[in-house]
């Protein structure tokens, strides 16, 4: 009895080893955070379809405590916080993001931008809102500035709890075009123009000590490869083969204006990053999401057949 008690205790003793070692492979948490120097986190790697395991598309980039978003797709601000209660990534406390790049219009990058201009505010923000993107970004601040007129005067009025930092809810538009669209101590943002559906941009970040490009939405282009050129960091959206080939009315569309794993493997022998993250993937951790959607393990399995240098799969939380 003592031998069979022993020998459960020793198998559950082993099962709970192997959850703590498997748990943050299946839901992509590492572990280790990069304690200093240029993070990369990823807030959202989600597309438009609905995930509760990803969020809408949004990335940070943390520098010296300072972070610089790229896109708000929804979601933006808990997943902020999220990182912050997470894996104590202090800097992405929401009353600091301030600084945001926009790689296109698209709504599944941009409906958290109300709630990226209004929740911060209202714990505590107290300077304007500072974001680039390309032309129609100024119009989209301005209308949805309008369209929160009365939280905006309730706020602010004699009796507001907002009313002792009437800006921090202002946002600064800019529209910019390809090259260096932003400088400051912590790092140069240049901006490069992609392949979308509309007016679009990627982004690549020179920081003191790492290169960092970030695609957005984008059929494969030159442009990108240009941009990277042995970059430190290359996050390129893809689908895999697996799940087009089960979505025939969105294949011309794909063909068109995103990229595929064969197209991204041969990319990325060009273009050389030191690792290359995945986001905007047709995937789902959990089958039950979407029959259409691969798993992570075969978006994997897809790119690695195709190409041979570093690259994972990038998960909501991830810190690179
Ligand atoms: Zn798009
Ligand atoms: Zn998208």
């Amino acid at each position: 009895m003592r031998y069979r008690n022993t020998l459960s205790m020793a198998f559950k003793a082993a099962i709970v080893v192997l959850a703590i070692f498997i748990t943050p492979c299946v839901f992509g948490q590492q572990p280790p955070v990069k304690p200093s120097g240029t993070q990369v986190v990823l807030l959202g790697t989600g597309t438009p379809g609905i995930d509760p395991d990803r969020s809408g598309p949004a990335t940070a980039i943390v520098v010296n405590g300072t972070p610089y978003l790229v896109d708000f797709g929804p979601g933006v601000v808990r997943r902020a916080k999220a990182a912050v209660v997470d894996r104590g990534i202090k800097a992405l406390e929401p009353t600091n993001l301030r600084v945001v790049f926009v790689t296109h219009l698209h709504s599944d990058h941009t409906v958290g931008y109300p709630d990226l201009i209004f929740t911060p505010w209202t714990v505590g923000r107290r300077v304007p809102l500072e974001v680039y993107g390309p032309k129609g970004l100024k119009a989209m601040t301005e209308h949805l500035l309008e369209a929160y007129q009365v939280d905006i005067e309730t706020r602010t009025n004699e009796h507001g709890n907002q009313r002792g930092f009437p800006d921090g809810h202002k946002v600064n538009a800019h529209e910019i075009s390809a090259g260096v669209v932003y400088k400051d101590a912590n790092l140069t943002v240049t901006a490069f123009p992609t392949k979308h559906a509309m007016e679009s941009y990627g982004y690549r970040f020179d920081t003191p000590d790492r290169s960092v490009v970030i695609t957005g939405d984008t059929n494969p282009t030159q442009t990108t490869i240009d941009a990277c050129r042995g970059c430190d960091v290359l996050i390129h959206e893809v689908n895999t083969l697996a799940s087009l080939a089960k979505r025939p009315e969105f294949q011309p569309f794909a063909a068109k204006y995103h990229t595929n794993t064969a197209q991204l493997a041969e990319l990325a022998g060009h273009a050389k990053p030191r690792l290359l993250i995945l986001y905007h993937h047709s995937i789902a951790l959990r089958p039950a999401v979407s029959p259409l959607l691969s798993s992570p393990e075969e978006l994997l399995n897809e790119m690695t057949a195709r190409y041979s240098g570093h690259v994972v799969v990038g998960h909501d939380l991830d810190v690179y």
